[in-house]
């Protein structure tokens, strides 16, 4: 009797089955996929805590949405002080230090010409719009106490180049706090990959820049944001040429040499930031700033679909 007793006792403690679990949706302003592998019963709580927090940055950080902190700040008159949360403030830090470090390239006051743009309709601004866009960091006051203003009431901000990154470690952090071990997580271009897929490393596949279906490279990977910025995420063909969504805040154009850049770095937000900084840099200045930074990766691929890797990868060639 009191061997059946164990016996039952045992098997009830035995763990559920662990298996991979799958979700796609569509969040800011795109796809997002969420892979991991998890046993017990508490799998959709996790799929629906990772969905609440992306929501949660889309209210956040939308220029489509009146309410959100990132639309009232661009709604502000000049010298106006805004308090702003310590999120959206990260934010805003970090975008001014990439700002920094690549003399420019990455502006989120690109914006002032990014608005004039609409990829679906296929219209760009003419020359004399795109000269009156105030453009440029030193628009911006971010104070250390919270605090943000602008300089010109004509200013505005746009975090798509950042904030999926940013939303990409945010669900990281939650994948953790769930104890999950294995993941894969992305959102559009950005992504994250935790631990392994089965017993081997995950494989990461960079889409040819100019077919949909096929895959350029493939890297084994572990513990790592992967982010790529494409000149074929949003554009239009004009006379040939790709209009698309990563601008050179120094003309408000669409920035020519590449079209697509990959970054792996630790965090979301840094690979993010740099892969749309690097494209707008281009090969020559774009490899030589990842290779100046530590524990940063970069491949390129031209618009002869020519690849390019940073120093470190350089083996990979
Ligand atoms: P996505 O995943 O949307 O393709 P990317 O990482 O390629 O994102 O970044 C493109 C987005 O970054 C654009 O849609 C725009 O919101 C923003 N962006 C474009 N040019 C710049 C720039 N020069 N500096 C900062 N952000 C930019
Ligand atoms: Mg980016």
């Amino acid at each position: 009797m009191i061997r059946i007793l164990a016996l039952l006792l045992l098997s009830l403690c035995l763990p559920v089955q662990a298996e991979w679990h799958n979700a796609t949706w569509d969040s800011m302003g795109t796809r997002a996929t969420l892979e991991f592998w998890h046993n017990g019963g508490e799998s959709d709580a996790v799929t629906a805590s990772v969905k609440q927090e992306f929501d949660r940055l889309q209210h956040l950080l939308s220029p489509w949405i009146e309410e959100s902190e990132l639309a009232r700040f661009n709604a502000l008159d000049a010298d106006i002080v805004m308090t702003v949360s310590r999120e959206f403030h990260l934010l805003l830090k970090r975008s001014a230090y990439y700002a920094d470090i690549s003399n420019g390239a990455f502006d989120i006051t690109f914006a002032g010409a990014g608005h004039l743009y609409d990829y679906r309709a296929g219209i760009a601004p003419d020359d004399v719009r795109l000269q009156q866009a105030r453009i440029g960091m030193r628009y911006l006051r971010i104070g250390d106490d919270w605090s943000v203003a602008k300089t010109d009431s004509a200013v505005r901000i746009d975090l798509g180049g950042i904030a999926k990154g940013y939303a990409i470690d945010r669900a990281v952090a939650l994948l953790h706090q769930a104890g999950i071990e294995h993941a894969y997580i992305s959102l559009g271009g950005d992504s994250y990959v935790m631990g392994q897929r089965n017993d081997r490393l995950w494989q990461v596949g960079i889409r040819h820049p100019r077919s949909e279906q096929a895959v350029a490279i493939t890297l084994p990977l572990t513990d790592i944001a992967v982010s790529t910025s494409g000149d074929y995420e949003r554009f239009f063909v004009r006379d040939g040429e790709h209009v698309h969504h990563i601008l050179n805040p120094k003309t408000g154009k669409p920035a020519g040499e590449l079209s697509s850049v990959t970054v792996l770095a630790a965090a979301g937000m840094d690979a993010d930031a740099l892969s749309t900084t690097l494209f707008v840099l281009g090969i020559e200045k774009g490899m030589a700033l990842a290779n100046q930074l530590a524990d940063v990766s970069a491949i390129m691929i031209d618009l002869h679909g020519k690849v390019y890797y940073s120093d470190d990868l350089g083996s990979a060639d």
